[in-house]
């Protein structure tokens, strides 16, 4: 109990420094919010596109397999219908009989209320679709979804992929971008929001490769999540997913999950889709073998990471209270400033200006910040609770042998670097 309590502090405290120092706000706060929205703030938003840019990097440019997209967010209704999501994308609802609040009925253990303590009313099944309509009349005919999932355009846009852009099977096409779930409960700060962002990849495969290329996939995604990200490997959870529990698409899925805070909860998941989609969006067989000249559905392996989660669960594993100081250790290349550079004196003109010129010349490189507020020793921890990895500081021995102090974020110690070594240095420390 007293272990829970803690978790919960460390919560608030991270939800805290996230509103404090500009990292993720509540959505349109000054009208009260909406719906558990969050709005990622200047330090937030470097952060994610660190995250985004080295997904797109390691699997996409660095792979001779690996294509892009970036689909349209509404798409023909036809799709979620032939996907399925119409019919099988729903969760059980239950209703409050005395309070009318509603709950998924998977999160509630007990017939009672969780608020109010009143009789549950029976499950019903609800969609998860989020609705609007395209054009002036809000009728039937103009009804659309916003994608639950960035999948399906990847499956729609099959033949086109492979059509210009001369990949053979195996070959994967990846997508970032937002999707929206009409969740029943949303809940655990950006845990589980309406309005979420995924990076997905489709990976296409013969059928009989499935289970090689699933074992692949499950090892690249354990690589990312350790090597690239650096997350604890004693926080992360491998769960099969057992049958009746699984997407109405998946024949096999593996749950990554990590101890949050609130729990262990699932961070990423890796699916074999089979040919389900393929099959159901296109008549006729949409690959041809070149050698054998036969025509078949590509199978499909999709590992499936979320962008949130990454940001949460990287926040959380960084997060490190010591003594004097909260510290984010984020790996320098993920860290939203790699650097800061502090003139010693504000009231020096001569310190200013080369801690100026400094941070002008480093600007164009790195993503970089200027503090000359208060004395050292606070702007030092102000960086480390953002996780800046390096500080450099102008002082009088600067002046006379053009070098800077600089400082490391984890070990505190400081070393003396030539001004003119300085862009070498940050690459080699932040690569
Ligand atoms: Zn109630």
């Amino acid at each position: 109990m007293k272990e829970k309590k803690e978790e919960n502090n460390l919560m608030e405290k991270i939800i805290s420094l996230c509103k404090r120092r500009g990292f993720i706000f509540p959505g349109s706060e000054i009208y009260g919010g909406l719906a558990n929205s969050y709005d990622y703030g200047p330090l937030g938003v470097e952060l994610k596109n660190n995250i985004k840019n080295l997904w797109w990097k390691r699997f996409v440019h660095q792979r001779n397999d690996m294509v892009g997209i970036d689909a349209a967010l509404i798409m023909n209704p036809k799709v979620w219908e032939a996907s399925g999501h119409l019919k099988e994308f729903s969760d059980p609802l239950v209703e409050c009989k005395k309070c009318k609040r509603r709950f998924r009925a998977d999160h509630v253990n007990s017939k009672k209320c969780p608020d109010c303590g009143g009789v549950l009313g029976e499950s019903r099944q609800f969609n998860l679709m989020l609705k609007t309509f395209l054009g002036p009349a809000e009728e039937k005919a103009n009804e659309v979804f916003f994608r639950p999932e960035t999948a399906q355009a990847m499956f729609v846009d099959f033949k086109n992929v492979l059509e210009t852009s001369r990949k053979k099977i195996p070959f994967g096409i990846a997508q970032t971008g937002k999707a929206f779930r009409n969740e029943i409960t949303p809940g655990n700060f950006i845990f589980r929001t309406r309005e979420f962002e995924q990076m997905e990849i489709e990976y296409f495969i013969k059928e009989n490769d499935w289970k090689d290329s699933f074992k692949y996939w499950q090892k690249e995604m354990w690589d990312w999540m350790t090597d690239a990200l650096g997350l604890k490997k004693d926080s992360i959870h491998e769960s099969d997913v057992p049958d009746g529990e699984r997407a109405h698409y998946s024949k096999k899925t593996i749950d990554f999950e990590y101890d949050f805070p609130f729990g262990k909860s699932e961070l990423y998941g890796l699916a074999y889709r089979a040919d389900f989609d393929l099959k159901n969006h296109f008549k006729e067989a949409p690959y041809k073998d070149e050698e054998t000249g036969e025509k078949f559905y590509p199978h499909v392996i999709e590992p499936t990471f979320g962008v949130d989660r990454s940001v949460l669960a990287l926040i959380y594993d960084a997060y490190k209270e010591e003594s004097e100081r909260v510290v984010l250790k984020l790996k320098p290349m993920l860290a939203p400033y790699k650097v800061a550079v502090f003139p010693l004196l504000k009231n020096k003109p001569e310190l200013v200006k080369i801690a100026r010129e400094i941070y002008a010349g480093l600007k164009k490189e790195f993503n970089a910040v200027f503090d000359d507020r208060g004395n050292i020793g606070k702007r030092y921890y102000s960086q480390d609770e953002i996780g800046t990895p390096f500080c450099l500081t102008v002082d009088f021995e600067s002046l006379e042998n053009n070098d800077v102090t600089v400082r490391h974020r984890d070990t505190m110690a400081q070393e003396r670097i030539k001004i003119k070594d300085l862009v070498k240095f940050l690459e080699d420390g932040i690569s």
